[in-house]
């Protein structure tokens, strides 16, 4: 069902699904199992129950909002591909003293406008194999580093992990955090629920006397389900932040094309390829966490704001860096007589 009318039904009908489910599953769990049979025996328990499935219940649903009503980030300068350009000098670029290192946000200079811009260079981005910047023919816009086009949303997605019909868009660079929240308490929310009540299924089970609401199996099997995949969805994305990788970059079996300009010219550049395994945004697990959980970590575990940079430029592993304009240098060596070189 991949027509834009299908689109938009399986976007509307996923969500009220995701909605449904959870709601469902809360009332059960409040008031049928909770409510009607706990708060006689153990009055303490219960309200605890209560009130701890309630509270992810409701982070759970606050973060599926937050992804539902965040865009991803999209690639944005529009421009026209003209082949009267005079230059072809990458529009997004990578260099140490680009970013600030806090923020993740580019410093107010860029290398154009810098005064002292051999501080700034050599720049990096990942090009095409002839070396030409990544160009989205359908958004006529220059791709950053990291961005994919999505043929669903019809966007070029920044930091592009993958398109979720359940979120109905594609989970990028500004919604991220919020999807893994989601993923994650909603994981919780189902193991705290089945764990607590399996005890009083078991006994109603086992005892002739004791009533067994039909609706307590229901409860069960769906927190068992969606319990057993949401963990395993959180651990491997956990396993993608803490690594600095996106989906579509750990499964891409393709090697990087990394452009290295040498000055402003455009035309002065070489192509160094990367190793597909070369993970060339890993900064380290805390600089990876902090990366899209933010900096502050009273705010990793809400959902309130999400990723740190404009999701447009983001800073490579230092040793790859290095080891990326080495090559390039040691290329333009081999290719030119050594004494008329100067970087
Ligand atoms: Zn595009
Ligand atoms: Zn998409």
């Amino acid at each position: 069902m991949s027509t834009p009318i299908g689109n938009a039904v399986v976007g509307v009908v996923l969500p009220v699904v995701v909605f449904g489910i959870v709601i469902y599953s809360w009332y059960i769990y409040i008031f049928r199992l909770c409510y009607a049979h706990l708060l006689d025996t153990n009055k303490a328990e219960a309200v605890a129950f209560m009130v701890i499935g309630t509270f992810f219940m409701v982070i759970t649903l606050i973060s599926y909002l937050r992804v539902l009503f965040s865009y991803p980030g999209k690639a944005i300068h529009a421009t026209p591909l003209s082949l009267s350009t005079p230059s072809t000098f990458p529009r997004f670029y990578y260099s140490p003293r680009l970013l600030d290192p806090k923020t993740m946000c580019r410093q107010k200079h860029d290398v154009e406008e810098a005064t002292e811009t051999t501080s700034l260079l050599p720049v990096v981005s990942i090009s095409k194999n002839d070396g030409l910047p990544r160009y989205c023919d359908t958004c006529q816009c220059f791709k950053p580093d990291r961005t994919h086009h999505c043929k669903e949303c019809n966007a070029c997605i920044l930091k592009m992990d993958h398109h979720c019909p359940w979120i109905s868009g594609c989970v990028g660079h500004k919604n991220y955090k919020f999807f893994f929240l989601f993923v994650l308490y909603c994981a919780i929310y189902a193991l705290w629920v089945f764990c607590t009540s399996i005890p009083t299924v078991v006994e109603a089970m086992n005892e002739p006397d004791a009533t067994l609401d039909p609706q307590w199996i229901v409860l069960l099997v769906l927190s068992f389900v969606f319990g057993m995949t949401l963990w395993g969805f959180a651990a491997v994305h956990g396993y993608y932040i803490i690594n600095n990788q996106t989906t579509i970059e750990h499964i891409s079996q393709r090697p990087n094309e990394v452009r290295i300009d040498f000055d402003i010219s455009g035309h002065n550049f070489e192509i160094v390829t990367t190793h597909h395994d070369d993970n060339l945004w890993d900064l380290g697990h805390s600089r990876n966490w902090r990366s899209v959980m933010g900096s502050n970590p009273f705010g990793w575990f809400l959902p309130i704001y999400g990723g740190l940079g404009d999701g447009c430029v983001f800073p490579y592993n230092d040793s790859l860096y290095e080891n990326i304009i080495e090559r390039a240098k040691r290329q333009r060596m081999m290719l030119n007589p050594p004494t008329s070189q100067a970087f």
